[in-house]
């Protein structure tokens, strides 16, 4: 159960501590914030409003811990990252409870991201000890005018202190798709968790505690993004930011100073259905893609851009599997559960709202208890209404008839976003022209958005994001590359 047995020292029967110089603290402040279970709508847990001095204290320890561990063995660091990979699969259950509270998500999901997290901190472990133990040499003499008389040895060397913000719908996943690559690259690692989610994180940072990683290496600090957000983004001992969210990415990459940004944001990602499609898959594919986790996926099918000619069809197989969908509390396993706040239901049922005003059809009647609301497709959704161009993240799902392949690529160009999209067509090398022109990071040809496999490159274009994460990609942002260049005092040709 959370909070208790191997867990018991994280809490204090009240309120969770927060993770500081390898010990289970309380913050000085006397403050917490209270996590709301988007279900019930109480208070399920609190947590610690950590203070500036705290942060201050936690980055002075990281900068020190960092030194000793850049010094520790590879295959030391892959060796711990697999303990605590082990130790967080033992412990999901418990981690999975807390998801399940936290963030309304369906019990067996909550299992799938505590095991899909223990697989991805292995396989950075393993992908680290192949990439970090491979460096370059480079000799001169490739270069106009130089003779074979410097050697460059180039080797990857880490950044220092890595600050990591995931969101609250993969509190746990996002999180250590960030700690692994840092802390196998050398880095020290501070996590501020979401509000919500945030315990399931601390849970999961008690596995990494438990695994032994030295004091201070890494640490979690919480409280409220808006209240400790900037002193943490703007603190002068971070060396690098890995965040993951919404639009608050655009506002931290402003602020933040000369140090490697990777954001991952918002998505409103585009689903093109070309005539001569499978439209069994199509809509199979609609239902996964846009009511999965009650459309709270950064990846879900956001607006469906479908051929007029084939648009009733697809609309009817997919009305017929959402009346399928079992809607309800997240601890039965449905489908479709709450949304994580009341705000964030508010939002969604605004952009419904609009979408009713000017004329958009309701597939299914429209419902809603407290934070939990019913899947809802919208047909015959134009571009002047919000819903087009907005991203819901919640279970209601807009489609838009196109009369031409271009149209459709025309409004997935014409956002903002630019995360991921699909195109469902059995003819390949139109599928192939089609990605090409969409400008998304990544194209599914003939499957729903997603971001795993977790070792595929996985990054946004425009508003969606800088950089790109995967676990070789995020491995190598977590870098900088130091070179030491050998001048010989002749040019030296070998075999010559
Ligand atoms: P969010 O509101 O942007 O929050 C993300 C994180 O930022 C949370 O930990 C939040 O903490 C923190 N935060 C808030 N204000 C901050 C500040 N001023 N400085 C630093 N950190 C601050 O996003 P969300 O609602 O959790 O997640 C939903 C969004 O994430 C959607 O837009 C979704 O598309 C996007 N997302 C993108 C990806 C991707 O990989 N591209 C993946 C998943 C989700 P608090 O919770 O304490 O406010």
């Amino acid at each position: 159960m959370a909070g208790t047995g191997v867990f018991a020292e994280i809490f204090d029967e009240e309120v969770y501590k927060y993770y500081a110089d390898g010990e289970w603290r309380k913050s000085t402040s006397g403050k917490s914030v209270s996590i709301i279970n988007p279900t019930t709508r109480k208070t399920q847990f609190k947590v610690q409003a950590c203070t500036q001095e705290e942060v201050n204290k936690v980055m002075e320890a990281a900068k020190v811990a960092q030194k000793a561990w850049a010094r520790t063995p590879l295959w030391k660091r892959a060796e711990l990252l697999h303990k605590a990979a082990a130790i967080l699969k033992e412990h999901k259950a418990p981690i999975a409870e807390c998801l399940i509270k936290e963030i309304a998500k369906p019990a067996k999901d909550a299992v799938t991201e505590v095991v899909r997290s223990g697989d991805l901190v292995s396989y950075t472990a393993e992908e680290g000890v192949r990439i970090l133990g491979e460096g370059k040499l480079l000799v001169s003499d490739s270069f106009p005018g130089n003779e074979r008389n410097k050697y460059c040895l180039s080797s990857k060397v880490p950044l220092g202190v890595v600050l990591a913000i995931p969101p609250f719908n993969y509190p746990v996943n996002l999180a250590v798709s960030k700690i692994a690559p840092a802390l196998i690259a050398g880095n020290a690692l501070v996590l501020k968790p979401p509000t919500q989610g945030a315990v399931a994180a601390l849970h999961m940072m008690h596995c990494f505690h438990l695994a032994g990683f030295p004091k201070g290496l890494i640490s979690c600090v919480t409280g409220k993004g808006s209240e400790i957000g900037d002193f943490l983004t703007m603190h002068p001992g971070v060396n690098c930011i890995s965040f993951t969210g919404g639009d608050t990415g655009i506002a931290i990459s402003k602020k933040a100073g000369m140090i490697p940004l990777q954001m991952e944001l918002g998505g409103k990602d585009a689903c093109i259905v070309l005539e001569d499609a499978d439209l069994d898959l199509v809509a199979a594919n609609i239902v996964k893609g846009g009511f999965s986790y009650s459309g709270q996926r950064c990846t879900a099918v956001k607006v469906v851009l479908i051929m007029d000619s084939v648009a009733d069809e697809v609309v009817e197989k997919v009305k017929s599997k959402v009346a399928k969908l079992t809607v309800g509390p997240p601890e039965d396993d449905c489908d479709i559960t709450p949304v994580v706040t009341e705000s964030s239901a508010n939002f969604i049922e605004g952009l419904v709202m609009d979408a009713k005003e000017k004329g958009a059809t309701f597939c299914q009647e429209y419902r809603r208890e407290g934070n939990l609301i019913w899947p809802l497709l919208l047909d015959h959704v134009r571009p002047d209404m919000r819903i087009a161009w907005e991203e819901p993240f919640g279970p209601v799902l807009p489609v838009i008839r196109i009369l031409s392949v271009e149209e459709g690529i025309h409004h997935c160009n014409a956002s903002n976003f630019g995360l991921q999209g699909c195109v469902f067509t059995r003819d390949i090398n139109k599928a192939i022209m089609v990605s090409d022109a969409m400008e998304s990071g990544t194209i599914q040809i003939n499957s729903a958005p997603a971001r795993g496999p977790d070792h595929f490159p996985f990054q946004g274009l425009k508003d969606s994001g800088i950089g790109s994460q995967g676990i070789t990609n995020s491995i190598n942002m977590m870098v900088k590359v130091k070179s030491t260049v050998i001048n010989l005092p002749a040019p030296s040709y070998t075999m010559g």
